[in-house]
């Protein structure tokens, strides 16, 4: 079997250890395979460093969307407001789940290569202050850029309002500071930065603030409070869960901890960011967003001339067993290099060995 290396930001390189988890078939109801669920629980708030005084976790079936939208469907009653800010496709995604909802949103729509203005932010907050909730994405996957999530949750603390953060391409690869950012909703999944297999999210919850959502959600299977009443007590999932998926998540817990936790994970993907970035630039590829605002965990690149024929490009690096990601953006031509799960620096060596081989090619 051909093992390609992913450049994509989930699915992504997984390791052997993680997928020789998958050969053994597990049952739900068994309590060995709940006790698994309950040691994933734990782990994510060990993660999180947030104190299980204060914080609980919830594991939900489904793609990181899912997980998403169940977050949107719950937290949020009747009397609830909304303020989304976005600034790619994530956050459109937000805002269209929330207007699903039927609850009032205000949206806040940034252009995609800059960060939200916090003044704009907080003059939003002073003039609408029906505003309850506050939702925004961490690291837009879209472009490759970090939101100033310090500077949002700050002002939702001094404005009292809760906050939902989608850290799902953040989350195990950049620190967050979970409970002093007062964070109420933090989302993720378990194909990004954890390095697992896709199947499930997660949401790391305050206690107080999960506990106030019952009967929210107008949806059965994307109730997070009833998800959450069932496992919190047994680690029982409420319908079938992704057994073979949270088994290799578990594997993947284990291996960030041997890695030396979230601290040297971070070190690895932003010494390899940089290495890609700057090795690019030396190519003649730039990178599209700011490098103040670059996340380290994938870069959007622009075609470096109007001949860049990506398809071709694409193939080759297939060719080489590299598999490259293609842009998002709207108007301008570009592709994207992701650098986190189990790839190193001798991969990126590799990587830039057959981008010079395939320009040489070329030109
Ligand atoms: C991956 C990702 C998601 C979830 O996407 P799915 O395709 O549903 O797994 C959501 N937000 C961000 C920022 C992501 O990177």
């Amino acid at each position: 079997m051909e093992q390609y290396k992913l450049l994509t930001p989930g699915p992504l390189t997984t390791t052997d250890t993680v997928k020789a988890t998958m050969l053994e078939d597990r049952c739900t109801w068994d309590d060995e395979y709940k006790t698994l669920t309950q040691q994933i629980r734990q782990s994510l708030l060990d993660i999180a460093n947030v104190s299980s005084d204060n914080y609980t976790t919830v594991l939900q079936q489904g793609s990181g969307s899912f997980v998403v939208e169940s977050v949107l469907q719950t937290a949020l009653s009747q009397d609830d407001h909304i303020l989304i800010i976005s600034n790619g496709a994530y956050g459109k995604r937000m805002m269209e789940m929330a207007h699903i909802t039927r609850r009032q949103v205000t949206e806040l729509n940034v252009p995609y290569n800059e960060i939200p203005d916090i003044s704009e932010v907080r003059h939003i907050l002073e003039t609408t202050p029906t505003i309850t909730h506050i939702a925004l994405v961490h690291c837009e996957t879209t472009t490759g850029i970090l939101n100033p999530l310090d500077a949002i949750c700050d002002l939702a603390q001094r404005f009292d309002k809760k906050v939902i953060v989608d850290a799902m391409s953040s989350f195990g690869g950049v620190p967050i500071d979970v409970e002093s950012l007062g964070i109420d909703y933090l989302i993720s999944s378990a194909n990004k930065c954890i390095q697992g297999v896709p199947g499930f999210g997660f949401v790391i919850a305050k206690t107080e603030a999960i506990k106030s959502t019952k009967g929210n959600a107008q949806s059965v299977s994307l109730d997070l409070y009833a998800q959450w009443v069932a496992m919190k007590d047994s680690g029982k999932w409420r319908f079938t869960s992704p057994t073979h998926v949270v088994a290799a998540f578990h594997q993947a817990i284990t291996e960030l901890e041997q890695e030396g936790g979230v601290e040297a994970r971070h070190q690895r993907y932003a010494s390899n960011n940089q290495y890609v970035i700057q090795s690019m630039r030396e190519l003649g590829f730039m990178p599209y967003v700011e490098s103040l605002y670059q996340s380290p965990i994938i870069t959007t690149f622009l075609y470096p001339n109007e001949h860049f024929d990506f398809d071709d490009f694409y193939n080759y690096m297939k060719q080489q067993q590299f598999v490259l990601y293609p842009g998002k953006l709207m108007d301008t031509p570009s592709f994207r290099i992701g650098n986190i799960g189990d790839l190193h620096r001798e991969d990126f060596e590799k990587l830039m060995q057959h981008i010079k081989t395939y320009q040489t090619k070329e030109y």
